[in-house]
């Protein structure tokens, strides 16, 4: 045993712990290992340069089961990486340099973007350290780096053999702010007023049917007027002319299911396009495609007088002409649910462009079977990632109009037009700054090549990191790391990157990427609302980290709710972790001062009733704890190691047996010993349930007191102990819990009688009617007496008399001072 230090500081512990971790290298893996592997797709986060308490709670769950399963015999694969390209590194380069993305050449672009990315790794990888995460840091990587960007183009080779991978002119989301095409996952949904415009559309008789839109601005590219079939008021008009205003050109009104009668006047102008309605119904009715905006979200020469006008000023102008030619009938307020871009709110508008696209909505059978497949903790989250596979109408477009992506491996011959991809073996490369590394066309034989110059969703990346992680495609049995044991997320990405990652495995490797999905909830403010600095409810993780380390916020993370649900961050949580590993840190202290002479190789002394009792309880609480860990209930798991370590073993049990410690004299060697050994033994289990939470006081207190003798390297290479059912006596804890009400009892007595704790009792009086009870009783004499300095102790069977012994309605006594 070496010796405590003077004080506790646990911050001073937490970092000398994280150092010596890296040193060690305790958390390398290593692939010959012959011990079954456990691998983890940490998923890469985007580095913003914050990382907040939501990714404290995700790192948290992602650790705690990494250590857990490491203690359990597996060799566990942690990496991490960074998921560095896209819109946002982008935009905060250009707020950074106060340049436009347009204003230095590509390259000089992606540099600065390069320089703000790695700053802000450096930033999350600090804070990743500190929180004590069990990283394996010679895995770490960067979608930035032209390593990655290798695994990335060849996917897309691969998936474009597959014919899984096509170039084609369809309506895709598009935000005209950020200049970019996006995918239906990057598309926020919200509630928002708008006004609805009641338009008169004149019949060839000059009667009129009125049209309710909320967007005027594109009566240029209505295509057609459609009516629900049995909508007896419009019946009579199917197959009619009829003249759309402003464009003054007639279309034909059609008859189509899709129509709501109750919607405006029931009558629709169809458009292209308005939005996804607009898009099926263009496609199944094959109609034309008028285009009225550009990529800048300004009116295009097919808005006639309207061209180079905003959207905004189009719909006044618009507005204010239907009104002059007294076509606009009125309008009404509606609340409606707008498509709006996650990056920058704008609302997006859907258009006509050639992109690349996944094939995606073929694997929608197969994805919602194998999510099935797949262990979701919790269960009901799985009902998302189905959901959203159903509501999928497109095929995912992967192209973006943006610099700083991976490119897309592809040139265009500058004669025919012909399609060049790049061979598997000439990634990683550039096109826009790399020629092909073969010199003519196949098709025409010109020499000439232009480069794709559009990049790869950011999310074409990070969907591949389950195969990456495992060692694809490099090492040739990375089969045997794929897929990942577990991918850990937040829910409100499942229908980006558990779905990704899903699609993709199945395309590619016709495989699940993963077998089990651990989602982390939302992170809430103090006042339990959504946590944001305007709300003043918001905590900063160095605030966190500077006053309370690591080990007591981890402690607010598993233990502050169920898996998967939202987690309001209250200091309070915090405060009582910290007091809980002062509390153990202090019983730790206390033991070991009385551990100086044990020697652990010892035979196994005679044990007491109240020793039986703890190491029964004791057996159970690993049981429920190993339960809890196996199905990530952390907070399950949490809170029954705090209850045990703080009620049993501190409040309880070394009260009831300090009296052995300090007077061997008294109560005998062989009592002493009993209760060392006790001692010795539950503090180690403790240390060890609590490790993969706490991962630093419990190393620092293995390392002071346990070291020497069980020579594990570290507590979080030792053994996850196995429960020993021949220890488990429920009896003996019935027993016990009735000692310690008695002894809870006495205590109560003297503290409502003003008397100290230490006071003599004169003469304490056990009555009850039931003999086994008093038997018991009698069994713990000694410990009863010892603990509560009782003189006499008399127990009898008699009517109950005095002061009732909480939850022993038949037990009472009477207390003499
Ligand atoms: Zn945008
Ligand atoms: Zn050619």
């Amino acid at each position: 045993m070496r010796s405590f230090p003077k004080k506790f500081k646990l911050l001073i512990i937490e970092e000398k712990w994280q150092q010596n971790w890296e040193q060690l290298g305790i958390y390398v893996f290593n692939r010959e290992d012959s011990r079954p592997a456990f691998t983890i797709d940490t998923p890469p986060p985007y580095p913003s340069g914050n990382f907040h308490m939501g990714n404290v709670l995700n790192w948290t769950y992602i650790d705690v089961l990494a250590r857990f399963k490491r203690m359990r015999g597996f060799s566990v694969l942690f990496p991490q990486g960074w998921d560095c390209h896209g819109l946002p590194t982008e935009v905060k380069t250009e707020e950074i340099h106060k340049i436009k993305k347009t204003d230095v050449p590509p390259q000089e672009f992606v540099r600065l973007c390069k320089q703000v990315i790695n700053k802000y790794i450096a930033i999350m990888k600090k804070a990743i350290i500190r929180l004590g995460c069990s990283v394996d840091w010679t895995t770490e990587y960067k979608t930035m780096d032209s390593t990655y960007w290798k695994n990335t183009q060849l996917s897309f080779i691969q998936l474009h053999k597959k014919g899984l991978i096509y170039k084609g002119t369809h309506p895709i989301s598009w935000c005209t702010s950020c200049e970019t095409a996006i995918a239906d996952a990057e598309v926020e949904h919200e509630q928002k007023q708008g006004t609805l415009h009641y338009i008169k559309f004149k019949l060839e008789d000059d009667t009129h049917l009125t049209i309710a839109t909320t967007r005027p601005e594109l009566l240029p590219a209505c295509v057609t007027v459609a009516v629900h079939p049995q909508d007896s008021r419009y019946k009579k008009f199917i197959g009619k002319k009829i003249n759309v205003p402003i464009a003054n050109r007639p279309v034909k009104i059609i008859s189509e299911r899709s129509v709501d009668p109750k919607f405006g006047t029931g009558v629709l102008m169809i458009c292209t396009y308005g939005d996804k309605a607009d898009v099926k119904a263009v496609s199944t009715l094959k109609l034309p495609a008028i285009i009225l905006i550009d990529d800048k979200g300004n009116m295009n020469e097919n808005a006639g007088k309207y061209a180079g006008l905003t959207i905004k000023q189009a719909k006044k102008a618009v507005v204010a002409d239907l009104e002059e030619k007294g076509l606009l009938e009125k309008t009404e307020s509606l609340s409606q649910e707008v498509g709006k871009c996650w990056r920058c709110k704008n609302p997006i508008e859907i258009l006509e462009h050639e992109q690349w696209f996944m094939k995606t909505r073929v694997f929608t059978e197969l994805v919602k079977q194998k999510t099935l497949d797949v262990i979701w903790y919790p269960d009901y989250m799985k009902k998302r990632m189905i959901d959203w596979a159903d509501s999928l109408d497109w095929d995912w477009v992967i192209s973006r109009q943006r610099i700083f992506a991976t490119p897309i491996p592809v040139w265009y011959c500058k004669q025919c037009q012909e399609t060049l991809i790049a061979e598997p073996d000439w990634v990683p490369i550039d096109p826009r700054n790399q020629s092909p590394k073969k010199s003519v066309c196949s098709k025409c034989g010109s020499i000439e090549f232009i480069p794709e110059t559009d990049v790869l969703d950011t999310w074409f990346d990070s969907s591949i990191t389950c195969a990456v992680h495992a060692g694809w495609p490099d090492k040739p049995d990375w089969h045997k790391l794929f897929p990942a044991d577990v991918h850990p997320s937040g829910y409100d990405i499942i229908r980006t990157w558990a779905y990704y990652l899903m699609v993709r495995g199945l395309a590619l490797f016709d495989e699940k990427p993963y077998k089990s999905v651990l989602i982390n909830g939302m992170v809430l403010g103090t006042d339990g609302r959504k946590m944001s600095k305007s709300l003043g409810n918001f905590v900063s993780t160095p605030e966190v980290f500077t006053k309370y380390g690591a080990d007591a916020p981890r402690q607010w993370a598993t233990g502050g709710g169920a898996t998967g649900s939202d987690i309001p961050f209250r200091w309070e949580d915090v405060e009582y972790a910290w007091r809980f590993l002062r509390k153990l840190w202090n019983a730790s202290k206390f033991a070991a001062m009385h551990l100086e002479d044990y020697d652990p190789n010892t035979k196994t002394p005679k044990l007491e009733l109240i020793d039986r009792w703890l190491i029964s309880k004791m057996e159970q609480v690993t049981e429920q704890v190993t339960e809890a860990m196996e199905s990530c209930q952390f907070n399950v798991a949490t809170d029954k190691i705090r209850q045990f370590t703080w009620h049993s073993f501190c409040d309880n049990y070394l009260e009831a047996v300090k009296h052995r410690l300090y007077q061997p004299e008294t109560y005998g060697d062989e009592k002493r010993e009993a209760a060392q050994y006790t001692l010795y033994n539950i503090i180690y289990r403790i240390l060890q349930l609590l490790a993969p939470i706490s991962p630093h006081i419990t190393e620092e207190l293995y390392q002071i007191m346990y070291f020497d003798e069980k020579q594990h390297q570290s507590v979080h290479n030792s053994e996850w102990p196995i429960v020993n059912n021949e220890l488990v006596d429920t009896e003996t804890e019935k027993h016990g819990d009735l000692i310690v009400a008695v002894m809870g009892e006495i205590r109560r007595d003297k503290s409502e009688n003003k008397k100290p704790l230490n006071v003599q009792i004169q003469k304490l009086t056990v009555s009850s009617e039931d003999s086994n009870i008093l038997n018991v009783l009698c069994q713990a004499e000694e410990d009863l007496a010892g603990t509560c300095k009782i003189e006499k102790l008399e127990v009898k069977v008699a009517p109950s008399k005095g002061r009732e012994v909480q939850g022993y309605p038949s037990v009472r006594l009477v207390v003499e001072y």
